[in-house]
């Protein structure tokens, strides 16, 4: 049995209450919340150690560093990397993609393509876009169908030996489908290209092996793992993090530092300039020891009974549209009900103390794909319970009613 009554105590915040109810928090695939555990890190971070790192001889300087490098070997054990240094310490998703894609600006000439998936978050995209106005590169777009789901056929039909990178989520985060990564990065390789994985909403849900997947570049952020936010990771092949150059420059990432010239330091920290977030690094260790502690398949086989549950009950609810429909997802239900605006629905539902989020999600091309404005999304953590489904389909029930 899965001990759910244990596990939502570890979370302070489940307790509180919004608008007079209870909190019924589903909106896991923006952010998740941050357990005892983990809170407990910081405080402890702040209390008694707080110092810059890796360059101070003093105590507290030397327990920090140690500590920070502790979680970078948690993260390379959790992802099965196969050095701690193909672990790059970065702000988030966001950061870890726009140092790749900043790098391939130098990898890249006219002509060149890149391939984008039809699915992505934003910040799989603009970056991009942006290397391509940089390079002269082109930017390919994988199909998705209707249900939600790549079409690999058009996919194959994209590569060639023009293909450079491609890059595609491990799972939507508007509609939650599960994407064939390992797939698309055999057939990546097969042409010599290489392939970034985005595993921004995958990370809560399972247990990425990078050299088992072979993916070159694999991301994610912590604090959709039940960690702080303004850190994440970045992983890369070592050959591919050797061959690109550094993103920021700045104190740390030398080895040596004249007005002539610089030479850069080794792997990870040539690509961490600056000062980084110590207390969020060592927190991602601790969210990471959390979700181990419970594991991930125990996680994923308990969200997904609560996924096939909601799923059944909301789609009982008349003029209920779910998008995303795919065999292969994760627990994310993007729904509008007929002739009512999405974010009329999140709105009356936050007044019952129900968190979901509204909009496009960072994915307007899916929202174009669907020619839609935005769905409702509610996205469970395996701290959610069926009881909490429960008051979701009745709080849809008494909005549909409110706004017909
Ligand atoms: N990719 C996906 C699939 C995401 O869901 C998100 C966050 N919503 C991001 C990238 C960006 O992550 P961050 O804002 O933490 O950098």
């Amino acid at each position: 049995m899965f001990p759910i009554n244990k596990i939502r105590k570890d979370f302070p915040i489940l307790s509180r209450k919004v608008h007079g109810k209870p909190l019924v928090y589903l909106d896991n695939g923006a952010t998740s919340q941050t357990p005892i555990q983990v809170i407990d890190v910081i405080v402890d971070y702040y209390s008694n150690y707080n110092a810059n790192i890796h360059r101070g001889v003093h105590t507290l300087s030397q327990e920090a560093t140690d500590k920070y490098e502790e979680a970078r070997h948690k993260i390379q054990a959790h992802f099965n990397a196969k050095h701690a240094h193909e672990i790059i310490m970065t702000s988030g998703t966001t950061e870890s993609i726009n140092l790749v894609a900043h790098g391939f600006a130098s990898l890249l000439k006219e002509g060149d393509e890149i391939i984008v998936s039809a699915l992505e978050h934003h910040s799989n995209i603009v970056p991009w876009q942006m290397l391509c106005e940089k390079t002269g590169a082109i930017l390919k777009v994988i199909p998705m169908n209707d249900a939600g789901e790549l079409v690999l056929e058009e996919f194959n039909k994209l590569l060639s030996e023009k293909t450079k990178l491609v890059f595609v989520n491990h799972i939507s985060n508007a509609l939650g489908t599960i994407n064939p990564i390992k797939e698309i990065i055999k057939k990546t390789h097969q042409v010599g290209a290489a392939v970034l994985v985005d595993g921004a909403q995958a990370c809560p849900h399972l247990k990425p092996d990078v050299q088992a997947l072979d993916v070159d570049f694999y991301v994610a952020s912590a604090h959709k793992m039940c960690g702080p936010t303004g850190v994440g990771m970045l992983y890369g092949k070592e050959a591919w993090l050797k061959k690109l150059p550094p993103y920021q420059g700045g104190g740390e990432m030398i080895a040596e530092v004249t007005f002539e010239k610089t030479t850069y330091a080794d792997l990870p920290h040539k690509f961490e300039a600056g000062t980084p977030n110590i207390c969020g690094g060592i927190a991602f260790g601790a969210a990471i020891d959390y979700l181990n502690a419970i594991g991930l398949d125990n996680i994923s086989k308990y969200e997904h009974e609560l996924l096939e549950y909601a799923t059944k009950k909301i789609l009982e609810i008349e003029g209920l549209k779910i998008y995303g429909t795919s065999k292969n997802k994760t627990s994310v239900i993007s729904f509008n009900l007929e002739g009512i605006h999405p974010y009329d629905v999140g709105t009356i539902l936050d007044k019952m103390g129900i968190a979901v989020r509204t909009g496009h999600h960072c994915t307007q091309p899916i929202m174009d794909f669907y020619k839609i404005p935005g769905t409702v999304r509610a996205s469970f953590a395996f701290y959610n319970t069926k009881e909490e489904v429960d008051v979701l389909v009745e709080g849809i029930k008494k909005a549909k009613m409110m706004l017909s």
